[in-house]
């Protein structure tokens, strides 16, 4: 797996409008989210249109709350270990939030946002850690990130966010 221009190679792209660019080119975080829709379904269909702004509300009660929401991550890693890039990790994408890390706010200015396909009370696939995997080591040859700079969305907005959630073992993650 190699980065070109700020993409991997060889997996899809599926351009999000949901990004602008940092303050600097400074790259230094990784935060971890999990992502499903409905919560608890694994229709990756629907998460690529709730990137691209082309989620259909009425589909599901719960989508109201995302009406007129605004979000991507850089990158999406389904249940089977498919991996999808949405905004170019020199670009910002909007993933976090209201968010710290170490006293500093606004963490997509100098992060990369990967969604995981899962929820709170559900194991990841061992496919999606093998993906995962591959993905760090590309970045921290590509970027300035070490196994310090990889941090949950819960570590970044504690009590707003719980994601990736309990079932997410760090210690699988090999770096
Ligand atoms: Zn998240």
């Amino acid at each position: 797996m190699q980065v070109n221009n700020h993409q991997l190679s060889d997996i899809t792209f599926v351009p999000s409008p949901n990004f602008d660019s940092r303050p600097s080119d400074e790259i230094s975080l990784v935060v971890i989210h999990a992502i499903s829709l409905p919560l608890g379904n694994y229709d990756t269909s629907l998460i690529r249109d709730l990137f691209t702004n082309n989620l259909k509300i009425d589909l599901h009660p719960s989508f109201q709350d995302l009406k007129d929401l605004r979000v991507s991550s850089h990158l999406l890693i389904t249940r089977i270990g498919e991996i999808i890039q949405f905004v170019p990790f020199n670009l910002r994408a909007w993933h976090a939030g209201i968010s710290s890390y170490e006293g500093r706010e606004n963490c997509n200015d100098f992060s990369i946002g990967i969604e995981l396909e899962g929820c709170d009370h559900e194991i990841f696939t061992a496919e999606q850690y093998h993906a995962l995997n591959q993905i760090l080591r590309t970045l921290a040859d590509e970027y300035a990130i070490t196994r310090e700079n990889i941090v949950g969305h819960s570590d970044i907005a504690p009590g707003r966010k719980t994601d990736p959630g309990p079932f997410f073992m760090w210690n699988k993650i090999k770096l």
